[in-house]
């Protein structure tokens, strides 16, 4: 199938190790699909653990000359890439929504929020400042230096093709790391688009390999990057329990890593809060990318007074969501990214259904069949039903009924998850209570949009541990150097 690009050479079918765009070892290639057609766009290698090894040899050699670049001359070549990456967005767009399927504008969206990191890091590049500590002995000086920790790797899902790998990058590099990127099998073709226009921008051949793989290799790509001594640093972004099974394996190399995993994000309106703010910022944080995102709403949690009012608000706004394939205009949700997550968001519906909850709006799906799911809200939920406790991953909004604060942070930190977490209220001294009560790393109060290249990013519990974006991004790539200078007269 071939794809509306104005730079065709974007469009790369093979893998990047050190210079060469190359294929498997075994020959072998793997198909990736459209979601909303469930057509091929195309093939790319199957890489497998000796692939992988290649990739982490030319990761080495490429170290050296890398991590002993001043850091204002890594920051210029970020700084080019962040440049191309903006110049190609409609092509990058393209491709996203391509083979993730979420509508153009989102992934224009994408594009600019992933290419924000380069940016971001250009910046944080020449400023990973040490230290100069007391003495704790007339005749000591002691400094504290940040070194890259070497080689890295990043392992990312197929909801941001393009930022969940740039969030990465752009760290590791301007901490001096070179990188071994794994992206996720349905969504290959944005990050080799990434890798070409790496090169473009001069970043060295080696700084920057992609292994292309299929779900049937992941797990081998996977092995051969925890167990490997020379990748000090892992980076994940995934479900919870891939996120321990990559930690397992990586303990055996004694890595450093950040795991950015599941969530479960409370969405609470308060009665003294702006209503029409309230579902605005409700579209936001749960129907963008279909519900796919690690940080969508959830559970929404309603104060009994405005209840009725919010969801009558809600459901009128959610019957107007145009689904539909996501390079159509207008389209607002457009296809689950496969079958298996169709059926998962289908079982869990059915699941609160059959428990007693009720169907207050359904989005008209027309004649699209496949993996298209109408957008959903859902009443009379309960904590007994499986969608309280799992994450979703799909346009269904279950809204539950509270009568006061202290109940709704109980039933909101009633999760093994801790990563976002929205709420709105007109009152300032509830704004702090709320935002210290609840147990997450990310709070979105009074909007339901958060992440931005400058902040922290991460969660808590069965979230994760580390943190991307905002200079604290920049220590996962970093270590510390204690330098004791003896002597002094
Ligand atoms: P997933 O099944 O954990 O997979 C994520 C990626 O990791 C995929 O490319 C997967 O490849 C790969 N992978 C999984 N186990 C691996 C292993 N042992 N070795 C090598 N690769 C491995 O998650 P998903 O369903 O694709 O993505 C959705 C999940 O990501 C959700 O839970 C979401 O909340 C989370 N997420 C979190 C954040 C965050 O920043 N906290 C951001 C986005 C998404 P295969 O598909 O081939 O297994």
């Amino acid at each position: 199938m071939s794809l509306k690009l104005n730079d065709k050479t974007l469009f790369q079918s093979k893998a990047l190790i050190g210079a060469r765009m190359c294929e498997s070892s075994s020959g072998s290639r793997v198909e990736v699909f459209d979601p909303a057609t469930s057509q091929v766009l195309g093939t790319v290698p199957e890489m497998n653990s000796r692939d992988t090894q290649d990739a982490i040899s030319e990761a080495e050699s490429a170290l050296s000359a890398w991590r002993s670049l001043t850091a204002a001359a890594r920051s210029d070549l970020l700084r080019a890439w962040f440049q191309l990456v903006t110049d190609a967005s409609e092509d990058l767009a393209t491709l996203i929504t391509a083979e993730c399927g979420k509508p153009m504008a989102e992934s224009r969206g994408e594009v600019t929020y992933a290419a924000s990191f380069l940016k971001w890091y250009a910046e944080e590049a020449t400023r990973a400042y040490g230290d100069i500590i007391p003495p704790h002995q007339p005749d000591k000086r002691l400094f504290v230096i940040k070194q890259s920790i070497g080689v890295a790797a990043a392992i990312t899902p197929w909801n941001f093709p393009a930022a969940m790998i740039l969030r990465k990058v752009g760290a590791a590099f301007a901490a001096g790391c070179t990188m071994v990127v794994k992206p996720a099998p349905q969504t290959p073709f944005t990050a080799l688009a990434l890798g070409v226009l790496a090169g473009r921008a001069g970043i060295p051949a080696g700084v920057l390999n992609i292994v292309t793989g299929s779900i049937d290799s992941s797990l081998e790509i996977g092995t051969a990057i925890c167990k490997s001594s020379t990748v000090r640093a892992l980076s994940f972004t995934g479900s919870t329990k891939a996120g321990i099974s990559l930690a397992e394996q990586a303990a055996s190399t004694v890595k450093k890593v950040s795991l950015e995993l599941g969530g479960n994000a409370s969405f609470i309106v308060f009665d003294d809060a702006d209503i029409e703010g309230a579902v605005e910022g409700a579209l936001a944080a749960k129907f963008r990318n279909s519900g796919q995102t690690c940080v969508c709403a959830n559970r929404f949690f309603v104060q009994a007074k405005i209840h009725d009012e919010f969801i009558q608000k809600l459901t009128a706004a959610v019957k107007c969501l145009r689904v539909g394939p996501g390079n159509e205009t207008d389209v607002a949700v457009g296809p689950l990214i496969d079958n298996r997550a169709y059926e998962k968001v289908k079982a869990l519906v059915a699941d609160a259904i059959h428990n007693g909850a009720k169907i207050e709006a359904e989005g008209d799906l027309g004649a699209l069949g496949g993996h298209f799911y109408p957008p959903t809200v859902l009443t009379s939920v309960n904590s007994g039903m499986r969608l309280a406790h799992e994450e979703i991953f799909g346009p269904v909004a279950p809204i539950f009924k509270f009568d006061d604060e202290s109940d709704v942070v109980r039933l909101a930190n009633d999760t093994d998850f801790g990563l976002a977490s929205y709420f709105y209220s007109d009152d300032i001294s509830r704004c702090f209570r709320i935002a210290e009560a609840i147990e997450c790393g990310m709070i979105g109060i009074n909007t339901g949009m958060l992440s931005t290249a400058t902040a922290p990013f991460g969660g808590v519990k069965s979230s994760g541990v580390g943190r991307e974006g905002g200079r604290y991004g920049l220590e996962e790539y970093q270590e510390l150097k204690y330098i004791c200078l003896g002597g002094i007269a």
